[in-house]
């Protein structure tokens, strides 16, 4: 049932040479359901299949110990299990394991395994790099290669889950890419993690992080489960966050903070705000007032981050004493923050990093 990663690797490349035939992660219900009324077979041969390639994560057809031979041949013909190929996965001191995965077109992905415990936390990207051209960030340095299918980011949980041979506990979309780019797949793949048919995690522990696309924020809030909002804000103060987060200039800080309020209204929940503190840059005084501005009087949780360092890149972290200072400052007002643990910092677990590095050598 968890296969260990080399067998992983051995599917994909011999299903890589199989690239006309289609995917099985990709048939609807419907169309399992049709499929097999061709192959002749019952109507329960696709419940099993479902939960062999959505809640047991099979990578190949030989897993599938309870379809007949003969079924798991004929799918074999007419469709792949196309998982992706590992091609790097570098182990954290603290536990966290990060991979870059590969898919058959040879677009690559990053993703984290963030064990505490006996959960397991995974991060995982929804784009091959990002259009949003954020300064501080390396995806965004890179541009956008493609969005991912539904099901290649959920193949990333499937990989870490079967990498750590535990339940994943919760997901989180703040890998590469923005998820409210792909906003379709990046739903449908919340859904299947959420459902019992899938992984089964509750939604309050799938998060997915936006740079701020604001018609999609709307279109959020309107969705009737309870994900949890993540907003990558980083500056209150439009100049900086102008100069930080160029891809959203066209979405200004009081129309997001608007939205916010009305997304708040709507579902009751509270968003996180994610501030990654840049020396210099958004953690002067005036900084922090606009931030306390921005989030006094209304549902928030403000993500202190410990800014990656961008190799090249002109942004340097502020000191840890300043984001205890933004702690305190904000608690004053009742604005509840936290510092965000670095996560396998020594892997190079910021978005984009690891990718980078292997494209520089
Ligand atoms: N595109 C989405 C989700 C992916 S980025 C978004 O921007 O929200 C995930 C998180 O990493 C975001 O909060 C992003 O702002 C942050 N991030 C990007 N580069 C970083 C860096 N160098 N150091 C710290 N956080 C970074
Ligand atoms: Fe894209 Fe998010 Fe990076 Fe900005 S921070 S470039 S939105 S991945």
């Amino acid at each position: 049932m968890y296969p260990d990663t080399n067998s992983s690797n051995n599917q994909t490349s011999s299903n890589s040479a199989s690239s006309s035939r289609r995917d099985l992660r990709s048939f609807s219900h419907n169309e399992l359901l049709e499929l097999m009324d061709q192959l002749h077979q019952p109507k329960f041969r696709v419940q099993q299949i479902e939960e062999w390639i959505w809640s047991k994560g099979a990578v190949s057809f030989e897993d599938m110990s309870n379809l007949p031979k003969s079924l798991r041949e004929s799918l074999n013909k007419r469709t792949v299990l196309q998982g992706p190929q590992q091609i790097a996965r570098q182990l954290s001191q603290d536990g966290s394991r990060k991979y870059l995965l590969r898919y058959p077109d040879n677009t690559t992905v990053e993703c984290v395994g963030m064990p505490s415990g006996a959960k397991l936390a995974v991060c995982a990207s929804t784009q091959a790099g990002c259009a949003m051209g954020c300064s501080f960030c390396a995806t965004g340095a890179a541009g956008l290669a493609r969005s991912l299918t539904a099901s290649e980011i959920y193949e990333q949980v499937i990989h870490v889950r079967n990498d750590f041979e535990t339940r994943v506990s919760s997901v989180v979309l703040m890998g590469q890419g923005e998820p409210f780019m792909n906003y379709d797949n990046t739903l449908s793949v919340l859904r299947r993690l959420n459902s019992p048919d899938g992984l089964g995690i509750g939604a309050r522990h799938l998060t997915v992080s936006t740079c701020g696309v604001i018609p999609m924020i709307k279109r959020f809030s309107n969705e009737p489960e309870q994900f949890t909002l993540a907003i990558s804000l980083h500056s209150a103060v439009q100049k900086t966050r102008d100069v930080l987060m160029p891809g959203v200039r066209k979405y200004s800080l009081l129309h997001l903070y608007d939205v916010m309020g009305e997304y708040v209204d709507k579902t009751g929940r509270r968003p996180t705000y994610e501030y990654a503190l840049i020396g210099g840059v958004n953690d002067s005084d005036s900084e922090l007032g606009a931030l306390r501005d921005f989030c006094c009087g209304t549902l928030a949780h403000v993500n202190l981050i410990q800014l990656n360092e961008v190799p090249g890149s002109r942004f340097h972290p502020s000191s840890p004493a300043r984001a205890q200072q933004f702690v305190n400052k904000l608690g004053e007002v009742g604005v509840e923050a936290t510092i965000r643990l670095s996560r396998g910092a020594d892997i190079d677990a910021a978005c984009g990093q690891l990718s980078q590095k292997l494209r520089q050598q």
